[in-house]
């Protein structure tokens, strides 16, 4: 079934037809079956979201590690969704057609380096290996989600998918580097040699909700020390910086290189840059706390700069981020803040 046919049928769907019932055989011929591992993650599960939305059929696989099924909560008892509570580092069997798979499964918080480092190892590497040779065997498109982590402690400011990086193998980022790196390598293995159609997405530094409180990255500890007015801890000057990237626009991004013909990197982000100190006193003053900030030690290899070049983005998908930190961040508090106060937010 042609995949590239999801945008029409998302146009159609938008443009006022039913897209609950599915009734008209013409739409139904556009439907296809989609598989997302770590779909129940805070990734996988905006992905989920939107396959549905567009009238697809999702499988949801996640092995609940760091995904959460309060996430998918919603589609249970939908006929076009399922959940199979799975570790995609085993051998997989899907019964029935694939037309995509989205490789979203892994734990990607540095705080779950140390803790989950052989388990990233095994579903970036062995997890890789799996669901591409499922892609194979249905003879569906497949598209692995990377980062710019494979940029490691960068030397090119800011990255273009032509940098080649600076990734400590050994040291405690390593597992997730050198797993993001070696999943990106079988991709483009799986594309030469058994022509797979592939896709991949260098992910920078995403967030919203659904973000797990204990996540341990930056936009969760600010938002959750904050709406706590306990101190908000920022890593070694606070003067490294990100780029953030609200999770709707990756949603975009994404969607837009699936129906593109791309199969080399691309990288989606946003190109705004701040320092940590400067992402902890906004969100200081969006959440209106009076918490203060307190300097902690820096973690091993902790990249220095990060910026997406997204001129390949631009040019060959036409896309952009629109959503500026000022609004995803306010977005961002509120559902942090209804988890807080524990009514159900699941934008
Ligand atoms: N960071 C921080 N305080 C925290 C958590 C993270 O200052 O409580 C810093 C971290 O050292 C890094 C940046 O914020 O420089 C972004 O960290 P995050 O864990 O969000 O992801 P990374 O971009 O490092 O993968």
């Amino acid at each position: 079934m042609p995949v590239n046919e999801l945008s029409t049928f998302y146009d159609k769907a938008s443009s006022g037809a039913d897209i609950a019932g599915i009734a008209d055989p013409l739409q139904r011929r556009n439907r296809v079956r989609i598989l997302v591992t770590g779909g129940a993650g805070f990734i996988g599960s905006h992905l989920t979201d939107r396959f549905l939305a567009e009238g697809h059929d999702v499988i949801c696989m996640d092995n609940l590690l760091t995904g959460r099924a309060d996430n998918i909560a919603a589609h249970f008892g939908n006929p076009r969704f399922s959940f199979i509570h799975y570790d995609v580092t085993d051998y997989i069997h899907i019964e029935g057609p694939l037309d995509y798979i989205l490789h979203f499964a892994s734990p990607a918080s540095p705080a779950d380096f140390e803790r989950l480092g052989i388990r990233i190892l095994k579903v970036g590497a062995l997890g890789t290996h799996k669901t591409l040779g499922l892609a194979r065997a249905k003879g569906a498109k497949f598209l692995l989600a990377s980062t710019s982590e494979t940029y490691g402690d960068p030397q090119v400011h800011p990255q273009n998918e032509e940098y080649w990086g600076n990734v400590n193998p050994i040291g405690i980022r390593g597992v997730y580097d050198e797993a993001k790196r070696f999943a990106e390598s079988m991709t483009m293995a799986y594309n030469r040699l058994h022509d797979i159609d592939t896709r991949i997405v260098r992910i920078f530094n995403t967030y919203g909700p659904r973000m797990r409180r204990d996540d341990g990255r930056a936009i969760p500890n600010f938002i959750t020390q904050s709406l706590a007015g306990r101190d908000v801890t920022v890593y070694g000057d606070g003067g490294q910086t990100r780029s953030i990237g609200f999770v709707s626009d990756l949603v975009e991004g994404i969607r837009l290189l699936m129906d593109s013909t791309v199969t080399t990197p691309v990288n989606i982000g946003n190109p705004t840059e701040l320092t940590m100190q400067q992402l902890a006193e906004t969100i200081i003053q969006y959440t209106g706390s009076t918490s203060k900030i307190v300097f902690q030690d820096l973690p091993e290899d902790d990249p220095k700069v990060r910026l997406p070049d997204i001129a390949k983005a631009r040019r060959e998908l036409g896309w952009e981020p629109t959503v500026m930190p000022e609004d995803g961040l306010r977005r961002t508090i509120d559902w942090f803040r209804d988890e807080v106060e524990g009514r159900k937010g699941n934008e």
